[in-house]
């Protein structure tokens, strides 16, 4: 065991310690800035990475998974690319349920990646439908390792030992204090890991969750509509989320998330997937209520290729409430 132990930690220099920028920007005349870090820079491109690598290690080190055992899991897209890397790395077979409307970048990646894809329709009942077939391959199939995403408390651990030290870290050396966190839910990892880290060094920290509003799945429990951020807001509130830990959620609509992600690539090259142009956005709509002035953090889960096909160079109708019309970005830096 404590080989495969070593060989997974053998990874770890190529995950994590991801850069952060200041991405500054005028509001309606004032000048702000929000920092995020880049988490394209992990090993498979995505923030997933950190999750995946402390699940697997810790499945190991308490026996849930062994040499031989077939990696399940449900998933829109960016952990399952991870978990087919490093589980393919390690030498396990690794099978992903996911949505058939997942971008075509996705499921060539875990193809290419050595993974079997299974898909799911809109007709079989949304994201619910990939976590049912998956807990169906885990009763039907022996030496199975499912490891729940969405529940698993290593996941959020991920988070808690090196998102948040790592943004605490970088804050630090750039003389600022983090007055908020934001970050959209895909299993809430992220934001309960990293949010709760974050805590235990600036007590009076804000974190957020970022919803969409044609979703609301985070302030009603139910969703209310398909919404078009990948890898956010699935149908339901996961159980790793405790909303009673976080301050409440800043709603962004799809659409606009999706002109950020557009802009931060056209005006500033920095090419984002669209998730991270919607949480951009929560930081803005934290500046908006609490202070422009005030430290707002995020994270800037994967990059643009992933969505090329998708909504990322599609023509987005711009509308009057939208916070992307009062936006200029001016420039960034790195910390
Ligand atoms: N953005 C993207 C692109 C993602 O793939 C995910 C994970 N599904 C998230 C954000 C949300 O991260 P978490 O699962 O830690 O809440």
């Amino acid at each position: 065991m404590s080989g495969i132990i070593a060989r997974i930690d053998q990874l770890r220099p190529l995950i994590g310690n991801t850069p952060m920028v200041g991405v500054r920007y005028r509001f309606e005349g004032e000048e702000r800035t929000v920092y995020a870090k880049c988490e394209y820079y992990n090993l498979t491109g995505s923030i997933k990475d950190r999750m995946v690598i402390q699940v697997l290690s810790e499945a190991y080190r308490k026996g849930k998974l062994k040499p031989g055992y077939t990696i399940v899991e449900a998933t829109s897209g960016n952990a399952g690319i991870s978990l087919a890397s490093t589980g393919r790395y390690l030498g396990h077979k690794v099978i992903i349920v996911m949505p058939e409307w997942a971008t075509k970048e996705r499921v060539d990646l875990l193809r290419s990646l050595g993974a079997e894809v299974i898909l799911t329709t809109q007709d079989d009942g949304g994201f619910q439908a990939c976590v049912r077939k998956a807990e169906a391959l885990e009763a039907s199939m022996p030496d199975v390792y499912y490891p729940r995403q969405f529940e698993n408390e290593d996941n959020t651990q991920g988070h808690f030992l090196t998102s948040g030290p790592e943004i605490q870290r970088q804050m630090q050396q750039a003389g600022k204090t983090p007055d908020a966190f934001v970050a959209a839910i895909g299993t809430g990892g992220t934001i309960m890991g990293a949010g709760a880290y974050l805590r235990t060094c600036y007590p009076g920290i804000q974190v957020h969750p970022v919803e969409s509003l044609q979703s609301l799945v985070v302030s009603t429990g139910v969703s209310h509509g398909s919404h078009r951020v990948p890898g956010i807001s699935d149908d339901w509130n996961p159980p790793l989320v405790d909303l009673k830990k976080l301050d409440h959620p800043l709603t962004i609509s799809d659409g606009d998330g999706i002109i950020m992600a557009q802009l931060l690539g056209r005006k500033l090259g920095l090419g984002v997937g669209i998730s991270s142009g919607f949480n951009f956005l929560g930081a803005v709509a934290f500046q908006n209520k609490y202070g422009g002035q005030k430290n707002a953090v995020t994270v800037f889960s994967d990059c643009s290729k992933k969505y090329l096909s998708g909504t990322l160079l599609a023509d987005e109708p711009q509308r009057p409430e939208y916070l992307t019309g009062r936006i200029e970005l001016l420039d960034y830096f790195a910390l």
